[in-house]
């Protein structure tokens, strides 16, 4: 059994002084893998404190010297790519083909800030005027369990791109994958304080970050609610935010799709890190005149969809992260049977031989109609609601209708015809014909699915000021 005893503050490694420690469950077995003790809101002044000295002089350094440590964070992580594979599967529940992507991801996002540092000016001239891009101040980093050390490189490469410093809180949950990215950071050497990590609960910790008068910017990944609460928290001394919230994101089949690639892209973008991610494709709009012919692709791929041990590279669906969180989808797949929605595929219960983890059953609902809860609420499970439409201008009217706007899909065999309904769904991101990411594009919500955006030019500009020099 692990105790993690230590968080990371002014280059150290140091035992905080919250005296309240957090069990950590394993969601395959449910048995107790470890402990980690947390940090109170002492710790997190701590921590503030030294990214706040230590921003006198990060955010004076080169590009140069940025592209280095960026590099040097990277150089470190390369080494322990098993460790971060191995971890995310046991801590998380992560199955071993989203931890083998998720690595990745990781060290693209240090490749990313690379290269924006070699095209970015932080000197522009606009109008008679030269303008400086000037880096915000200490920056809040908040992170939900889902893709943790994933969110963690992401945010902290663009801060250190900006000249930033950071005070990181991760999920307790994920205490075991925030040790091992600690070393690594640790082992990259870059100046104290640059970086400070407080693993705690969010109503201490994370509500420090959030009303502390010497954080100037929050970055936040997780839900609308607690979005919500932080953004109230941070408006008294007028703290830049980025929320980067729910969703509950359409993928519209148009009636010209060649099925036999769009319904397998659709499975895969609602059932992606086992239904919990922010982007998944939940609601799968398909034109009535094909809804047989959706139905039977769907069962076919879902029967042969494996759910199981994480560890097993074929498993495609992996436990629940928690048993809270198995319980919220049950909860769900149940208000879907009272609202009158009718299971295609899964259903309650745990899979057969899965008793003892947090193992759901991959569930379709047909007979959904875009105003029950189970279309309109997040559940971050794998649960797909199919809503049938009949026209082109009724599948983007169902699209839209959500207080969601973080993603959306859209599939046809005439990618203009595509690119047209795609421009007109309200969503940050609109995949055609596809399930990628480009690191250098723009990601972030519309409505409630945040504020601002992460990633390229416009991810970096979140971490700047813009000071306008007039002569
Ligand atoms: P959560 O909102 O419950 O927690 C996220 C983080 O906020 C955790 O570190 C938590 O401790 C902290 N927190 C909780 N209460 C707080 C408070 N009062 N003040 C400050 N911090 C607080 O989310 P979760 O359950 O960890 O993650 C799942 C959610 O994250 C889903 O809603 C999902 O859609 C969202 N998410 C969004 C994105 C995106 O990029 N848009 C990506 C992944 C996940």
């Amino acid at each position: 059994m692990k105790t993690i005893d230590k968080i990371y503050i002014n280059g150290e490694f140091v035992t905080p002084k919250g005296t309240e420690y957090f069990d950590l469950i394993s969601p395959t077995t449910n048995e107790k893998l470890g402990q980690v003790l947390l940090g109170n809101k002492e710790d997190t002044i701590d921590a503030i404190e030294a990214a706040k000295t230590a921003f006198k002089t990060f955010s004076l350094t080169t590009k140069a010297e940025r592209i280095q440590y960026l590099q040097n964070l990277q150089a470190s992580i390369k080494k322990r790519k098993q460790e971060f594979i191995d971890v995310m599967i046991e801590e998380y529940g992560g199955t071993f083909q989203f931890a083998t992507v998720s690595f990745d991801y990781i060290l693209k996002s240090f490749d990313s800030a690379i290269n924006l540092l070699g095209t970015y000016s932080f000197n522009k001239t606009m109008g008679q005027s030269e303008v400086q891009m000037a880096p915000i101040g200490v920056v809040g980093i908040i992170i939900p369990w889902n893709s943790s050390n994933g969110f963690i490189c992401g945010k902290l490469a663009t801060a250190i791109a900006a000249g930033c410093t950071t005070v990181i809180k991760p999920s307790e949950m994920s205490a075991q994958q925030t040790q091992l990215i600690l070393e690594c950071f640790h082992e990259a050497g870059l100046p104290k304080g640059v970086f400070n990590i407080v693993n705690g609960l969010g109503e201490i910790v994370g509500a420090e970050i959030s009303r502390n008068p010497d954080i100037s910017k929050i970055s936040f990944t997780g839900s609308t609610v607690v979005g919500k609460m932080i953004a109230k928290e941070a408006v008294d001394n007028l703290k830049r935010v980025t929320l980067e919230l729910g969703g509950k994101s359409p993928n519209i089949i148009l009636d010209d799709a060649d099925l036999s690639k769009a319904i397998p892209m659709a499975v895969a973008a609602a059932f992606m890190n086992s239904g919990q991610a922010c982007v998944a494709g939940t609601r799968l709009l398909v034109q009535e005149n094909k809804l047989d012919e959706v139905k039977t692709l769907i069962s076919n791929i879902a029967s042969k969809t494996i759910v199981g041990d994480p560890k097993n590279e074929n498993t495609a669906v992996g436990p629940m992260v928690s048993n809270k969180q198995f319980e919220r989808v049950q909860n769900y797949i149940q208000i879907g049977i009272n609202e009158g929605a009718e299971i295609l595929v899964g259903g309650l219960g745990k899979p057969t031989g899965l008793e003892n983890g947090n193992f759901v059953k991959p569930t379709v609902f047909v007979n959904v109609n875009n105003q029950m809860r189970i279309a309109r609420e997040e559940i971050f499970g794998p649960v797909l609601s199919i809503i049938t439409y009949k026209t082109e201008e009724e599948a983007i009217e169902i699209a839209n209708d959500t207080t969601y706007g973080l993603q959306a899909y859209v599939s046809s065999a005439d990618e203009e015809r595509a690119y047209r309904v795609a421009s007109q769904i309200n969503a940050g991101r609109v995949q055609v014909n596809t399930i990628g990411h480009d690191p250098m594009a723009p990601f972030g919500g519309f409505k409630q699915s945040g504020i601002g955006r992460e990633f390229g030019t416009i991810g970096l500009e979140a971490y700047l000021e813009p000071r306008a020099l007039i002569r």
